[in-house]
Order: structure tokens, then sequence, then C-alpha cells
């Protein structure tokens, strides 16, 4: 975790060309965040690619706070979990995105599942599945519907906690993706001895993404890997349909990007087309 905030910290430093002042200002405008209503989730479609049929969406958090405008999660969920908010801010993200999917039923949408993005603070909380659990029976969301994801690097970190958590989590019905897949330290072995449903593939090999290139073998790679471990596999920041084609010619199940939509709100997404 320290790690991890040295580096949001350069980053930080390398994006903004105000100082720790204006730093330590959004971070006392993000603690009040959710009780002044200024966080709201978009939706982003995740699409069969087989029959190009809906059958999730990503929830991704957005910020709107009336002196900084839009901040992007890469910056506010980084400083986030430094200052320890992540665990109530990722709670909220947890409970909203199922309360969503149980009114998206009610309208007579039908979203199959949601996926929600875990931070490490959360992976590794002896709080978590106690969590899920109950906003589960609260909203009497089916636990298949539900999806987690988690980096490799998270699961690099070898904590016991987060392990056993995964166990539990699969013991729940939950589904768990690997985010990000191909762009961390990856060690193949934890693919098989884990309880995983799904590798992300990185939007970083998807966007110079050709026949014959170097980011081809490796998601073909990647595609490959999946179907002999009997995962599936989902293309992020799919842009193009020529991307679309390739990964549908080699087996990729599912696709994410701009391609099928964008991450959007909840009405947006119900109203698509
Ligand atoms: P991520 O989980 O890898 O999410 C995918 C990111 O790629 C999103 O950026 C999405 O808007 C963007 N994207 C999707 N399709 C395309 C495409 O076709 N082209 C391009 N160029 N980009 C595409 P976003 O929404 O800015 O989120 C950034 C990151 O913030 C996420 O990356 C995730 O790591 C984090 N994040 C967002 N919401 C949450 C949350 O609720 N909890 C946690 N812990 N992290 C979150
Ligand atoms: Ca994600
Ligand atoms: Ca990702
Ligand atoms: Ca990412």
């Amino acid at each position: 975790a320290k790690e991890h905030g040295r580096n949001t910290y350069c980053f930080f430093e390398a994006t903004m060309t105000t100082g720790a002042a204006e730093r330590l200002h959004m971070e006392n405008a993000l603690r009040g965040a959710i009780a002044r209503n200024e966080l709201f989730i978009h939706y982003q479609p995740q699409i069969k690619l087989a029959n190009e049929v809906l059958v999730g969406v990503e929830a991704l958090l957005r910020w709107n706070n009336p002196e900084f405008g839009q901040i992007s999660p890469a910056v506010f969920i980084p400083i986030a979990e430094e200052i320890g908010l992540i665990r109530s801010i990722g709670a909220w993200v947890l409970e909203q995105g199922c309360i969503q999917l149980a009114a998206w039923d009610a309208a007579g949408f039908i979203v199959p599942r949601i996926a929600i993005n875990l931070s490490v603070q959360q992976i590794e909380s002896t709080d978590l599945v106690e969590q899920v659990k109950a906003v589960l029976q609260q909203t009497k969301i089916a636990p298949d519907r539900l999806e987690l994801e988690v980096t490799e690097s998270m699961l690099m970190r070898h904590v016991e906690q987060a392990i056993e958590n995964l166990y539990a989590l699969r013991d729940l019905g939950i589904t768990l993706a690997i985010d990000d897949f191909g762009s961390g330290y990856s060690s193949l072995r934890y693919l098989k001895q884990l309880p995983i449903h799904r590798l992300k593939i990185d939007r970083a090999f998807i966007e110079h993404l050709s026949e014959n290139n170097n980011d081809g073998a490796i998601v073909r790679a990647i595609i490959a890997l999946g179907q002999s471990l009997g995962l599936y596999v989902l293309a992020e920041g799919v842009e193009t349909q020529p991307q679309a084609d390739f990964l549908r010619a080699q087996g990729c199940h599912e696709v994410q990007g701009y391609l099928f939509g964008r991450p959007m709100s909840a009405n947006d997404l119900m109203n698509r087309r």
C-alpha cells in the first residue's frame, strides 16, 4: 500500500502544477463528497462478441466537485486510498451498483451482471465478505450477477486475508475478474490456484492491435491461455471494428470499449439505441 501511495504521489505531482496546498484542499473536499452527493456512477456496457448482446456493465465512479469540476478517478481514487477513504467510498459504489441493478430490473431492463472495481484495502479487509452479503440481501440481487474486479498487483501481495476473501466470495457465488491483465507483474501460477473467472485484457494491448504485431501475438496468447485454463476473456478499450473483428476471430468472449458504448448514466444506458 505504501509503494502504491508513493507512485500515486508522483503521479499527482507530475500532473498538478499547484502544490501541497491544493492537494490538501482536494483531500478535504473528497472527505465530504459522499455526504454532499458529489459522487455518482457511470456504467459501461460489456458485450458478448458472438451475438453483440449486452452481458453486463462495469461501474465507474465519477466525482463532480463545484470547485474542482470533474476529477478523473485515476486521480481521486489513489487519494482516497491514501487518506483511508476508499473503504467507505468502495462500500458506497458496491451498494449503489446493486441498487441500480435492482432498479433496472424493476423497470424491465435486464442487465445480467454488474462489475465493481475493488481497491487493495477492500480486498484485504476483514469485513468485505459480510459487506457483500449484506448488500446482496438488501437488494435481493443474485450473487452470480455480481462480479468483483481485482488487479494482478493486489493478488501478488500474497496477503492471507485477501486470499481468504476471494474463496469466501467464490463460495457466495460471486465471480471474480482480473483487471488490466498483462500490465502488472503477473505470475501465471496464481491463475490456476485462485478462484478467478475472467481475465480482462488491458487496454494497452488493444490500442495498437494488429494481426502481425507483438500486441496481436500477446492478445492471441492471453485468449489461448484463458481458454486452456477455462477462464472467460474480456478485452478492454475496444474502439474500432477491426479490433473487434480480430478479437472475435481469436475466440475472445466479451468486449468493452467506446465502439460499443462509453461509460454513461444509468438512464442513458437504459434508453440507448
Ligand atoms: P479501469 O478499471 O481499468 O477502467 C477502465 C477505464 O478505461 C475507464 O476509465 C474507462 O472509462 C476507460 N475506457 C473504457 N473503454 C475505453 C476505450 O475504448 N478507450 C479508452 N481510451 N478508454 C476506455 P475511468 O472511468 O477514467 O476509470 C479509471 C480507473 O479508475 C479505472 O480503470 C479504475 O482503476 C479506477 N476506478 C473507477 N471507478 C472505480 C471504483 O469504483 N473503485 C475503484 N477502486 N477504482 C475505480
Ligand atoms: Ca476495472
Ligand atoms: Ca481495466
Ligand atoms: Ca486500470
